[in-house]
């Protein structure tokens, strides 16, 4: 089979037609022969029967014979006129006469019982074979028959034998010419089918190395020398063919080339990893990033940013998560906002983005923010004392500069709120929670928020659902998630009407509780729900400061909660209800390894 399909294409052809002309001329050729043969052989033994009849009728006509040896004469003589051998056998096999054997040597020939043409003759009445006589050394055909003769009780068998060599002869030189015809034609066949075979393997080579040319990049056009109008047409394709890949390579590199230019000087860092996790390509910010020009590829993030966090964030997304984004201090006051995605084919891309004047602006202004602040606790601790001691002390003041004073110590304390609130957000943006963080009862924090709210929620007559089946272990700073609970919990009552409830719930989901604090207050409108989270949003400024609101309590939530690793989001009105809202947030649990994913 190997033999086959290496040999050329050409050759193979030949072969075919070899086997198809092969098998054309020698089945025919070989059963022509054996029809003829068997012919020859009918022939031969119906000449051989109709000379049995004419020596039998002769018999008849010359009996009776006196003795055997009087039957070996009468045979001697007649076989010698027609050419042929006369045997006269008995029943028993023993031969009474032969033309060809002297007399004196017939009693010494072997009993012919078990002859072929004996045998039948003595069962059916006549019998014939062909077969090599060892008596006369070649092939005769032998008929027999049974016949009566005169002085002999039982019947005799009539033998005579021509000799087959003659049809053989005959046979075989038909047989010679046969096959001579055919190794003529064969030969012919052979010669043709070369040339022929030559031809049409010409083109066909030629169109294999054209396309091998088109797949090392060789475009020019060529035509396949043959007179055939396929092959014709074939060309004209594969020119057109050949054009169409060019155009099309052409583009692709010079998009590959674009697009490469585009990356290679991008300001960004970009950075490639193969399925198992090590850099496939990077381009020259993230070779400046790293200081490892040159030399990234094939080395994991760990060995070239010598960072944990990164290394640990593209384990992640090797591993299957589909997005992943933090920010990177890589040296002091150098920013970078890192954004991974998987890649469907397996790896992942991480690109780079250098935020650091973002981030020394927005320093800027928190130091700014928080020295004013700082600046403004001062004067304004001393207006409160002031007026506290204008209005606690043995001084007479007409009503009118009474209520001026009351509204002197009401702004000065909703001022000095700001100052507080302002100097706790500056505080919470300023310094990661990471080293205060650990785990924290949250159904203990919020019962510690809660105890300092209940005055406020008494004084409005709103009870507090406390549904949260503690302890209730997260990752977070106690401080700052008794401020988180304390916040929602002072809004929810200030808010709400008098008499209602405020419910408090959580639930767990893939490694997180999520808090609820669900009021049946006034809600929020759709259009607000998106920027409460903001600084100094408010929704009714009025109805804000009305309640003493500062307007910084949900920001200091959503910085508080984004510090500890959560989320924060709101509903309302809270599903399945007409009014209220719920405020949500997440924290992650602990760290437990039998947890799984
Ligand atoms: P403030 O000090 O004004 O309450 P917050 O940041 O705490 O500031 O809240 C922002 C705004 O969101 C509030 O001014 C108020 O209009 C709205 N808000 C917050 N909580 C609730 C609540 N539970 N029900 C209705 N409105 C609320």
């Amino acid at each position: 089979m190997t033999g086959i399909k290496t040999m050329r294409f050409g050759s193979r052809i030949l072969a075919a037609f070899w086997i198809v002309l092969l098998v054309a001329i020698g089945i025919p050729g070989v059963y022509i022969y054996y029809s003829l043969k068997n012919d020859f052989i009918e022939t031969s033994r119906k000449a051989a029967f109709e000379n049995l009849d004419f020596v039998e009728w002769l018999a008849a006509r010359q009996q009776p014979f006196a003795s055997d040896k009087d039957i070996d004469e009468w045979c001697a003589r007649f076989a010698r006129q027609l050419g042929f051998r006369i045997t006269v056998i008995e029943p028993g096999g023993r031969v009474a006469a032969d033309s060809d054997v002297a007399w004196n040597e017939v009693a010494g020939m072997e009993n012919h019982a078990y002859r072929e043409e004996v045998k039948t003759a003595l069962r059916t009445g006549t019998g014939s074979s062909i077969r090599y006589s060892d008596t006369l050394h070649r092939h005769l055909i032998y008929a027999a028959r049974q016949f009566t003769l005169a002085n002999y009780p039982s019947p005799m068998i009539l033998r005579i034998a021509m000799p087959f060599s003659e049809v053989e002869t005959r046979l075989n030189e038909y047989a010679r010419q046969f096959w001579l015809i055919n190794a003529f034609i064969f030969a012919l066949a052979l010669g043709l089918s070369i040339y022929f075979t030559r031809r049409f393997e010409s083109p066909v080579y030629q169109i294999i190395e054209r396309i091998r040319k088109i797949g090392t990049g060789d475009f020019t056009h060529g035509y396949i020398a043959d007179d055939g109008r396929e092959f014709h047409q074939l060309s004209g394709n594969i020119n057109e063919m050949a054009d169409r890949i060019s155009l099309q390579v052409e583009t692709i590199t010079r998009q590959k080339y674009e697009l490469a230019v585009i990356i290679e000087n991008m300001r960004e860092g970009i950075l490639l990893l193969d399925k198992t996790g090590r850099i496939k390509a990077v381009n020259h910010a993230v070779e400046a990033l790293a200081g490892c020009r040159g030399s990234c590829v094939g080395k994991t993030p760990m060995e070239i940013f010598l960072n944990n966090e990164i290394q640990g964030a593209c384990d992640a997304v090797i591993a299957g998560t589909p997005e992943y984004s933090f920010t990177l201090e890589l040296e002091e006051d150098v920013f970078y906002e890192v954004y991974l995605t998987a890649i469907p084919e397996g790896g992942a891309l991480v690109v780079f983005y250098n935020v650091s004047e973002q981030k020394r602006l927005e320093k800027i202004r928190r130091d700014f923010v928080a020295n004013v602040s700082h600046e403004l606790k001062t004067p304004l601790t001393s207006i409160k004392g002031y007026v506290e001691t204008l209005l606690s002390g043995p001084f007479s003041f007409t009503d009118d500069a009474k209520s001026f004073l009351q509204t002197i110590h009401k702004n000065a304390n909703h001022m000095s709120a700001i100052v507080d609130d302002l100097l706790q957000l500056t505080r919470l943006q300023d310094k990661p929670f990471s080293k205060q963080m650990g785990t924290v009862d949250a159904a203990a924090c919020f019962t510690a928020a809660s105890e300092t709210i209940m005055p406020m929620a008494l004084e409005k007559n709103i009870t507090i659902h406390n549904q949260l089946k503690g302890p209730i272990a997260v990752k977070a700073d106690e401080s700052a998630l008794i401020r988180v609970f304390g916040n929602l919990l002072d809004n929810a009552i200030r808010y709400s009407p008098e008499g209602v409830a405020i419910t408090a719930r959580s639930m767990t989901e893939a490694g997180k509780i999520i808090f609820a604090i669900e009021d049946e207050g006034p809600g929020i409108a759709r259009q607000h729900q998106s920027r409460i989270f903001e600084r100094f949003y408010r929704v009714e400024k009025e109805r804000s400061r009305f309640t003493g609101g500062t307007g910084l309590g949900l920001a200091i939530c959503k910085n508080a909660v984004a510090g500890m690793g959560g989320e924060i989001w709101m509903q309302s009105p809270p599903g399945g209800k007409t009014q209220g809202s719920t405020f949500f947030f997440s924290l992650l649990q602990p760290y437990n390894p039998e947890q799984k994913e």
